[in-house]
């Protein structure tokens, strides 16, 4: 991301906030569509989402399948501490037919 350095000071201080809030799970990240990250508050439970482009709307979605493959590719390549993030967008029904 290019800040200039004027404002890199303050910004990077929330952004590490929220991010130390982001990796303690209280926050989930989710980047915005023109680029920023958006924070929002979600379930505790680890989970993904199904962001809408247009408007905005996050869905939280669960995917086993996702989360066996995520792990066992890790110990695969003989990693530990194992994690990952995805997001999944698309245009949702609304603003599809709006
Ligand atoms: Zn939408
Ligand atoms: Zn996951």
């Amino acid at each position: 991301m290019l800040v200039s350095s004027g404002e890199t000071i303050g910004l990077s201080t929330v952004y590490r906030n929220l991010t130390e809030m982001f990796e303690a799970r209280e926050v989930d990240m989710i980047i915005g569509n023109d680029g920023e990250s958006l924070y929002r508050l979600c379930s505790d439970d680890h989970h993904h989402h199904l962001t809408c482009k247009g408007c905005g709307l996050a869905i939280e979605i669960v995917g086993e399948a996702l989360e066996v493959w995520a792990k066992q590719t890790g110990l695969d390549h003989g990693f530990s501490e194992i994690s990952h993030t995805l997001e999944i967008t698309g245009i949702c029904k609304a603003c599809r037919t709006s």
